[in-house]
This record gives structure tokens, sequence and C-alpha cells, in this order.
């Protein structure tokens, strides 16, 4: 499939509503997790030389062992899916594992770099500018809790995107279609009339899709994680799901010219 091809994927008729992700869709969370890495290993593994950080932070967004995505099903709780990344970390990389009575200070570590860190797309505050300047709903459904995402949206500047939906919402989060339903009621448009954008093809927008929604897969250049992660353009758009890198392209599928 050519390049052309891919980016014929349509995104049909109108629409009322936007919901977005939050992590690496508006906020650049993975530039927050590099500087959250950057300081937990320059405490925890100072062995490791600063030229090896950017392999501890593809390690850790690739979550080999699954452990997010368990959270995200409602089988671990939010800490001890953390607790076992930080120790995956400390495996792959040669340190000691993070005892549990020491992972408090280890999270503290982790959380005050990587909350310091939150900061917005550059691209993400002018598209909701323009969706919403146009009359269009927008919100927002991510997979993590509603409170921390809240806090996370307005540290980036983005307290005007409501937070829909969070994993704490309904229990478990995506892909079950129950959680991309309930981000439409909350958000007053039918499904069918509302895109989801989302930087992770699977639990995004192929998700997004199977529950009656139309998809936009953000593949922004360099963000791939890599693994068991499913990111391939000529897929998505044999699917019917739109590929972009940038939010900027959301916009002319959204607001009439
Ligand atoms: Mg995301």
């Amino acid at each position: 499939m050519t390049a052309e091809q891919v980016g014929a994927a349509v995104v049909g008729g109108d629409l009322d509503g936007v919901l977005f992700d939050i992590d690496d869709t508006l906020v650049d969370t993975r530039s927050a997790f590099g500087t959250a890495m950057a300081t937990v290993a320059a405490v925890y593994l100072p062995h490791v030389p600063a030229q090896q950080y950017a392999e501890v932070l593809a390690v850790w967004r690739r979550d080999a062992g699954g452990h997010y995505r368990a959270y995200t099903r409602g089988d671990l709780p939010f800490r001890r899916q953390r607790h076992l990344r930080a120790n995956e970390l400390q495996e792959t990389f040669g340190g000691q594992p993070v005892a549990e009575e020491k992972f408090d200070a280890w999270d503290a570590v982790f959380e005050a770099a990587f909350e310091g860190a939150w900061t917005p797309h550059d691209d993400a505050l002018a598209a909701i500018d323009a969706i919403v300047g146009a009359g269009v709903a927008v919100g927002a459904l991510s997979n993590a809790s509603s409170g921390y995402q809240t806090r996370k949206l307005e540290c980036a500047g983005l307290a005007h995107v409501p937070m829909l939906v969070g994993v704490d919402t309904l229990g478990f989060g995506k892909p079950d279609p129950r959680v991309f339903l309930e981000a439409c009621r909350r958000l007053g448009t039918a499904p069918s009339r509302t895109l989801y954008v989302g930087d992770e093809l699977d639990f995004d927008a192929r998700a997004a899709l199977a529950a009656g929604l139309q998809a936009v897969w953000i593949d922004r250049p360099g963000s791939r994680r890599g693994g068991s992660y499913i990111e391939d353009p000529a897929l998505a758009a044999g699917e019917g799901i739109r590929v972009v890198t940038t939010l900027a392209e959301i916009v002319p599928l959204v607001v009439e010219p």
C-alpha cells in the first residue's frame, strides 16, 4: 500500500464530537517519561551512563511484561504495576530489585520528575481551539485514573478539555467498548458521529472503531514503542483507520472548510 493510499482512509460524515486519548496524544508523555527515567536511573542505576538513558526509556515504554495493560484490564493495582515495571528496569540494567518497603521512595523520585515534566504536544492547543471554535464537542478518555489525568491536563495547560472517562470510571479501560460508549454518553454525542484520536493503534483506534466510533491513529514520527505493539500504517488504513502524524491534520477532518 502506498503512502497516498495510507492517507486515503476516510473519516466520513459530520462529526459532533472528538474524544482524545491523553498520553502521547495531547500530552508529551514520552518526553516526561524520559525525564523521569533519567532521574530514577541516576539514583537507582548509578552505574548506567547517561548515554544509555534512551534505552532505559525504551524499555519502560515497551513494558514487555504487559504490566500497565494488566492494570487497565483491572487485573493489577496501579502501585503494583509500577513496582513490577521498576524492577523490570532494575533487572534489565543490572540493578538490585527495589524491595516492597523501599518502593514508595522510588515512586516519589519518579513521580516528582514525571509530573514536573508534563507538557502538551506543541500541536495540541491549536487543534483543540480550532475544533471547539467550530462548535464540535471535545473530551478526553484515558486508561489512567480520572483524578491523575485531570491534574495532568491542568499542568499541560489543557484544563478546558474535560476528562470524561478514566480506568476508574468503570473499573477497566480501553480496549473495552464500554469505555468508549460511556465517554460518548458523557460527551453527549452519538458514537457514529464521534471521532476518537489516540496514539496506540490497537487500544485506541481499532478499539474505538470496534465500539462504533470513527477513529484516527496518530503515529507521531519517532514515537513508536516496538515489541508487541501493533504499529503498521498500512494495516490501519486497510481497516478504515485514518493515520495522521500531527494533531493539525485532525482539524480539517472535523471542521467544515
Ligand atoms: Mg496514549
